[in-house]
């Protein structure tokens, strides 16, 4: 695609691949929803507020529907009991979507190893990125969305990396 602008300086020519154009309109555009279950939930608040503000990374219409969303960002300690709701929110987003997952319980259920925890969300739903802490500051979770960024803008994620995921609630 080449877009030309007589209005710009010396007549400045852009070139880019269409991929690429896609890419970087959706980096700033995501629209997140968060699954908070736990206190990783609090300090999500804390990013989406004035302090750190998400707003400034094109990402803080946060969706109460996964319908809208295409950012599912799991936040908290995540139980067996609620591994169908998350999978079923996870269903409901429309592709193309990615998934963050934020804090030590949700990646790896924490220091809770018992038997209603589960240990990690990526056993029922595919996971593009982990944010360790207990709870992850929120410049981590920043870091988080500026990555998933850099990635849609260079077209990192291929849209099929997910096809032979097999989660436990998979084909039950
Ligand atoms: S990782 Fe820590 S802060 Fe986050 S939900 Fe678990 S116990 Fe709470």
């Amino acid at each position: 695609m080449e877009l030309s602008n007589p209005s710009l300086p010396n007549n400045i020519a852009i070139t880019t691949k269409l991929d690429e154009a896609i890419g970087w309109a959706r980096e700033s555009s995501l629209w997140p929803m968060i699954f908070g279950t736990a206190c990783c939930a609090i300090e999500f608040m804390s990013v989406a507020a004035s302090k750190y503000d998400i707003s400034r990374f094109g990402a803080e219409v946060v969706r109460f529907s996964p319908r809208q969303a295409d950012l599912l960002i799991v936040s908290g300690t995540v139980t067996y009991k609620q591994g169908p709701i998350l999978k079923q929110i996870y269903d409901q987003m429309s592709e193309p979507k990615w998934v963050i997952s934020m804090g030590a319980c949700a990646c790896s259920g924490g220091f809770y190893d018992n038997y209603t925890t589960m240990q990690g969300i990526d056993q029922i739903i595919p996971v593009d990125l982990y944010v360790g802490g207990c709870p992850p500051r929120p410049e981590a979770l920043l870091d988080a969305l500026l990555t998933l960024q850099k990635d849609l803008r260079t077209n990192k994620y291929n849209p099929n990396r997910h096809e032979n995921f097999k989660g436990l609630l998979d084909n039950v």
